[in-house]
């Protein structure tokens, strides 16, 4: 059982901690398929701009076809997703 992350995934459990009230760049996630959107507002996977800052925890998707996490988020695209929206 040595085997923890695979090859394709990187879980970052540490959400961000962010206050709500701060005017700075958070980053904000879809509410709709839970990317992580680093710039802009609109959603470029869903072209949403149903976005919120509060979400915590991430999971990077690097290679969608072999992750299972992104199978089970049911994510097609590769990226980074929110775990946990909050809002
Ligand atoms: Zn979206």
């Amino acid at each position: 059982m040595g085997e923890g992350a695979q090859e394709g995934e990187a879980i970052k459990a540490q959400g961000q901690g962010k206050e709500v009230n701060g005017g700075n760049m958070a980053e904000l996630a879809c509410r709709n398929d839970k990317l992580i959107i680093s710039q802009g507002s609109v959603c470029p996977l869903c072209g949403a701009s149903n976005l919120t800052s509060k979400w915590s925890g991430h999971v990077v998707v690097l290679n969608v076809e072999r992750s299972e996490i992104a199978r089970k988020l049911g994510i097609k695209v590769n990226g980074t997703y929110a775990l946990t929206i909050n809002d």
